[in-house]
Formats: C-alpha cells, sequence, structure tokens
C-alpha cells in the first residue's frame, strides 16, 4: 500500500532523492536531510502507515524488523549505542505521516528528551 500524496512513499519508490543506506524487502533506510545527531537515519516500513502503532495493526512483525534493521544500521556505522524514536502525532513532533524510526547516535543524548 502507498500514498500518493505521501513524502516517505515518494521516497521509497525512489522519486524522491535520497541517501538510501539499506533497502530490504519490507523496509527502507535513508539518511535524515536535517540530521540531528552524526548517525541520524529513518528506517521506514515500504507500506505506508501513518504511525508506528497503525503499521503494527497491520503487522505485529514489523517492529521487530525496524529494530533488526536499526542494529545492522547503527552498528555497521561503528555505533553499538543509539537511540530510538517513533514520534507519533503532532503533538509530540511528529511531522512526516509514513510510520518511521529515527535511529540517532554519535554524541551523548539527555533523558529526559526534550
Ligand atoms: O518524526 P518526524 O515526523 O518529525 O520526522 C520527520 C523527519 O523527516 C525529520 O527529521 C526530517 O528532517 C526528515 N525528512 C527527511 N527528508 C525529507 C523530509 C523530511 O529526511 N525530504
Amino acid at each position: 500500500m502507498t500514498d500518493p500524496d505521501c513524502l516517505f512513499c515518494k521516497i521509497v519508490a525512489g522519486d524522491i532523492p535520497a541517501e538510501v543506506v539499506h533497502t530490504g524487502e519490507r523496509t527502507v533506510a535513508f539518511r535524515d536531510i536535517n540530521p540531528q545527531a552524526p548517525l541520524h537515519v529513518l528506517v521506514v516500513p515500504r507500506d505506508h502507515e501513518p504511525n508506528a502503532a497503525a503499521s503494527a495493526d497491520a503487522d505485529a512483525s514489523m517492529f521487530a524488523e525496524i529494530a533488526t534493521t536499526a542494529r545492522a544500521v547503527a552498528t555497521g556505522e561503528g555505533y553499538d549505542d543509539y537511540r530510538l524514536v517513533f514520534n507519533t502525532g503532532s503533538g509530540v513532533g511528529q511531522t512526516v505521516f509514513h510510520t518511521h524510526c529515527h535511529v540517532l547516535a554519535g554524541r551523548p543524548m539527555g533523558w529526559p528528551p526534550g
């Protein structure tokens, strides 16, 4: 399933350029255009869903695949420590309504997040 108006569906399809670091059967990962850490990659399912919970509703195994893809990307670039973030809802900063997992690494990170 794709949404013709969705930015990340267009990146997955190759219609909008991105620096892709992983292509899998069900997921694609590419560097965030506005990186917030030395490593900042977005892991997205190929199937369009508006957020992580909707992707889990559609296929619960998707979370496992996103997590293992994120680990492969982070460790492949030399980072054993990394942070995964799923913004869900505009109130917490979600701006693109196609499920995506931020993979962030390479600098100290505070808690709680801002
Ligand atoms: O969680 P949120 O929805 O805010 O994240 C969307 C992310 O998509 C942002 O970090 C933004 O920099 C990124 N982005 C991108 N390439 C685009 C448009 C947005 O990497 N063409």
